[in-house]
């Protein structure tokens, strides 16, 4: 079904533009405006608020302010609150689902999707809110005693990347409001349109004025600097590049903040030479083209084994082949464009490297021309070991393939790269799947599963892919503080 212009009007215009500040929508201070675009055509689909620095204090005057009633409100009461978010949510799936096409350019099913998983991170933490245990202890000298209990961090900044609009929102701000804490929240300026809309959903689900406040602009740094100088604010949470997120761990320094970094991967796909081959290329199909690769977790690095590479990637380039690249609100989209002409560019320049260094195109390998940031869906084979492709994050419909002999070397070449979010591993050996996830240096593996992430499960990474996790119950001590009380023999 292809959407009508003006269903697509009807929904833009229901977005709030302001800022989100003590619960009123608003101008931003400067009076400035920033326009969200289409990636699959250009044109501009909405102007919103541009906040900046004093917007951003602002916001944290309100949240500073509501900290200390949120925090006392009733765990029962906020997760009735994250409850009637998630119903919201989900009653509106197709306005949320539209709202990410349009202002990011994933098909439709796969925007319905996030919608599905995004609200599930309100429903998870809905049911956490009133689990968040303590404990009560006699000491090993068996007569003091040990009371630990969890408090809320104070008040937050969430910044958020455009890749996945709504989830990387719900993934924040659902265990923030189950914890008690109140929030700043920054959206990609590529893609503010969703948060805006989330925000007033969250408002309409009975969040009390001043506990999430959101402040969308074009400088990132002019909201985030002067927040992380101002000792009110008790932490940070990012989901971004891992070139950011450095800086903003440097910066967070000063007032000693709790960081939570979901950085860049560079996911290996192993390939061992026992695996089905043919649920191996559905999970590659996933692990890779989901998002149009535009995810964090996407498989960047096919390694498969020498006896089994030419059957896998003929299998693998035939699949890729056959997808249809168009805008994600027509039918039958399989693949749409990339955010911005520098992600393209980036993406082109990463694949004509590649062919430089020996690798041979088996699909796509080129852009497509036209309006909109479109890219062939593309697959390269005998990718010589040290190509750039293989060190960065593709971000994009390109699925490098490379071999390995055997399974120490399989690890040895998994682990060769800073980052060190996700890996996915295809066998149908159990006790190989325990010897080789013991050995990979990545926050989350994939068993046979081109897709892992959860809201029940902790998501996160090591090394250079970040700290901390988000989901599962990992994900709630993210905001929580922990304070211990010694109590002398009663
Ligand atoms: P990005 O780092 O450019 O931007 C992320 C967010 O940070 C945006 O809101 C942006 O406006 C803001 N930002 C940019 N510069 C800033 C600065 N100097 N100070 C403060 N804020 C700043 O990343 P992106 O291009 O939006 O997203 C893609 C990256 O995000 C990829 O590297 C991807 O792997 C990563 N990512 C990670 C996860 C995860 O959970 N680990 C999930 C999704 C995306």
């Amino acid at each position: 079904m292809t959407i009508t212009a003006s269903r697509e009007a009807e929904l833009l215009a229901s977005v709030p533009t302001g800022l989100l500040i003590n619960g009123q929508w608003r101008d931003a201070a400067g009076g400035k405006t920033l326009d969200v675009h289409d990636p699959a055509t250009g044109r501009v689909l909405a102007s919103i608020a541009d906040g900046g620095s004093e917007d951003a204090i602002a916001a944290l005057d309100a949240a500073s302010a509501a900290q200390a009633s949120w925090a006392r409100t009733a765990p029962r009461v906020r997760g009735e609150i994250l409850r009637k978010a998630f119903e919201l949510v989900t009653a509106r799936t197709e306005d949320f689902a539209l709202l990410m096409t349009l202002e990011m350019g994933k098909p439709l099913a796969e925007a319905r999707g996030e919608v599905a998983y995004g609200a599930e991170f309100l429903r998870w933490y809905s049911e956490e809110a009133v689990r968040d245990y303590g404990r009560y202890l006699t000491s090993p000298e068996g007569k003091n005693k040990i009371l630990v209990q969890h408090k809320p961090v104070g008040p937050c900044l969430l910044i958020t990347p455009w890749n996945f609009p709504l989830a990387m929102a719900t993934r924040k701000v659902g265990p923030a409001v189950a914890a008690g804490c109140t929030m700043v929240l920054k959206p990609a300026k590529l893609t503010p349109l969703t948060a805006q809309l989330f925000a007033q959903v969250m408002q309409e689900a009975g969040l009390p004025d001043g506990v999430l406040n959101v402040v969308s602009g074009s400088s990132a740094a002019a909201i985030s600097g002067p927040l992380l100088k101002d000792s009110r604010l008790r932490k940070i949470s990012f989901t971004g590049s891992t070139a950011v997120g450095k800086s903003l761990m440097a910066d967070a320094t000063e007032n000693v903040l709790r960081t939570s970094m979901e950085l860049g991967g560079n996911a290996p796909f192993l390939v061992f030479e026992d695996a089905d081959l043919e649920k191996a290329v559905d999970g590659a199909m996933a692990a890779k083209m989901r998002n149009m690769g535009e995810a964090c977790t996407a498989a960047n690095r096919f390694l498969v084994h020498a006896s089994v590479a030419a059957e896998f990637t003929s299998k693998l380039a035939a699949r890729i082949g056959a997808l249809t690249v168009g805008r994600g609100t027509e039918g039958g989209t399989d693949v749409g464009p990339m955010i911005e002409e520098k992600a393209r560019a980036g993406i082109h320049a990463l694949v004509t490297a590649a062919v430089a260094e020996g690798a041979t195109i088996l699909a796509g390998g080129d852009v497509v021309e036209g309006e909109g940031y479109f890219y062939q869906p593309t697959v390269l084979g005998n990718v010589p070991n040290d190509a750039a492709i293989l060190q960065q994050e593709i971000f994009g419909p390109v699925a490098p393939v490379t071999t390995f002999t055997d399974e120490a070397d399989a690890i040895r070449i998994a682990n060769s790269t800073e980052y060190g979010l996700a890996a996915y591993l295809y066998t149908r050996d159990f006790s190989r799947l325990l010897r080789v996830s013991e050995q990979l240096e990545f926050g989350m593996v994939g068993f046979n599963a081109g897709v892992i992430s959860n809201a029940a499960a902790p998501f996160g990474g090591v090394k250079h892919s970040g700290l901390g996790r988000e989901g599962g119950s990992e994900g709630i001590a993210e905001y929580t503080t922990t304070q211990y009380i010694g109590i002398a023999d009663p």
